[in-house]
């Protein structure tokens, strides 16, 4: 069996949530991080491959020549449709990198006319005649207004994706035309393409218009979506979903936590998981600065505690500590010199018996995974929406991985995640 659905996601969290979808609609879906080599064989058993990139704040031709590589090797692995991955609030600039990605994409495929969705109701995205919400809040009104490298100053998809495309016209698949059904959609997709429009936003405010754009574009080379579209595409691609996509190997080893993220949701998981006794290491980047080598101290601290329960490292501070690094940094250096700190950890911890890892944060989850030199990971079972448990072969172990984006998660992730791994 070759590959059926060929993923590109633009950053790597978004990769995972992508993946964790498809695993729920029954998928068997392994990710693999950055373009494999040309010749390298997709992983057996792979109904869905999810090529994990970094591409959405790259410059954009860079963005354009590894999603065409994803593309190519994804192609020649079976894939017969391509889903671009793209973020749920649409984060991209009037340079890019969604349109330019989208249009080569579009090329490479042969696609004449391409839907377009970030929606994902069952996380507050929706869009309506064109616009995008989330939760009540239209996105130009949301804070990603104020996102320091995508500010997102116009809800309209239509407009901001019009701005991005370099040859293409932008158009809108109406809720009207979602609501009448997956004919209805596939009529006004024909319609809209005889106007000369190649990239169509189409709107989706619950489930089911979602699995009606799957239907109407199932036999499409390629879709731009969110991972909301990902509930409904995978039942054109396998014929029964899988009992055991979401099956792993035994965790056995013992439980660690790294911690990078120093967002809202990530901040409360760590005071909880102190707060209730946790066995907590925290990394003060002042202190590295000053010469200590934080990570043999975080290790050595940690040797005898590995034993006994799961333990946890963190750099995750409030908003003015990290104001005061940067201050003396820049916030570039200061976010490097935490990540290559935690990412030494992460791997220090794996090499004294830690194999059941939790790591917060997604540019954390990057440096993690590359310290690891993890490639390829086989998605499992949800923990909580958009962070599934992945399982990782190196060598002749395993190590189980959840990578969380920085806000996701209820407090008690930390402990809510070792329980629910067997
Ligand atoms: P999120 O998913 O919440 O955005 P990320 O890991 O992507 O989390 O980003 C957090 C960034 O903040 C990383 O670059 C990390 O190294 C940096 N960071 C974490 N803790 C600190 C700290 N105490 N001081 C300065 N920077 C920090």
């Amino acid at each position: 069996m070759s590959v059926s659905l060929g993923c590109i996601a633009d950053d790597f969290t978004g990769a995972t949530d992508l993946a964790n979808n498809l695993v729920r609609a029954g998928m068997r879906v392994v990710q693999v991080i950055g373009v494999p080599e040309a010749g390298a064989p997709a992983p057996p058993d792979a109904d869905a491959v999810v090529v994990a990139l970094k591409s959405r704040t790259a410059p954009v031709e860079r963005a354009v020549s590894e999603s065409l590589a994803a593309a190519s090797w994804l192609r020649t692995q079976g894939a017969r449709q391509l889903y671009f991955k793209v973020c749920s609030t649409f984060d991209s600039t009037p340079q890019g990198n969604i349109g330019p990605v989208a249009e080569a994409l579009a090329a490479l495929t042969g696609a004449s006319i391409v839907p377009v969705t970030p929606a994902f109701p069952e996380n507050g995205r929706t869009v309506f005649m064109g616009h995008l919400f989330v939760g009540e809040q239209l996105l130009s009104d949301s804070p990603m207004r104020q996102h320091p490298l995508t500010p997102m100053t116009d809800a309209s998809l239509v407009r901001v994706l019009q701005a991005q495309l370099r040859r293409g016209r932008a158009g809108l698949v109406a809720r009207r035309h979602v609501a009448a059904g997956a004919e209805a959609v596939t009529a006004q997709l024909a319609s809209l393409r005889a106007e000369g429009v190649t990239m169509a936003v189409v709107d989706a405010v619950d489930d089911a218009d979602l699995h009606v754009l799957a239907e109407a574009a199932q036999a499409l080379p390629l879709v731009v979506a969110g991972s909301g579209l990902a509930i409904g595409l995978p039942r054109w691609h396998v014929a029964m979903p899988c009992q055991h996509a979401a099956a792993l190997p035994p965790a056995q080893g013992a439980s660690a936590v790294v911690a990078g993220s120093c967002s809202a949701a990530t901040q409360a998981q760590v005071a909880h998981f102190v707060a209730a006794g946790g066995e907590a290491f925290a990394i003060d980047p002042l202190l590295a600065l000053a010469g200590r080598d934080l990570v043999t101290e975080a290790l050595s601290w940690a040797g005898p505690r590995l034993s006994r329960r799961p333990v946890l490292v963190y750099a995750t501070a409030p908003a003015e500590s990290v104001r005061a690094v940067q201050a003396r940094l820049g916030a570039d250096a200061a976010g490097a010199l935490v990540e290559d700190i935690l990412a030494r950890a992460a791997r220090g911890l794996v090499e004294r018996g830690v194999a059941r890892l939790v790591v917060a944060g997604g540019e954390t989850s990057g440096a993690c995974v590359q310290a690891l030199g993890v490639t390829q990971l086989r998605i499992g079972p949800q923990i909580e929406p958009g962070v599934p448990w992945c399982h990782a072969v190196r060598g002749s172990d395993g190590l189980h991985l959840a990578l969380k984006s920085g806000n996701f998660g209820g407090v008690d992730f930390f402990s809510r995640a070792f329980q629910t791994l067997t």
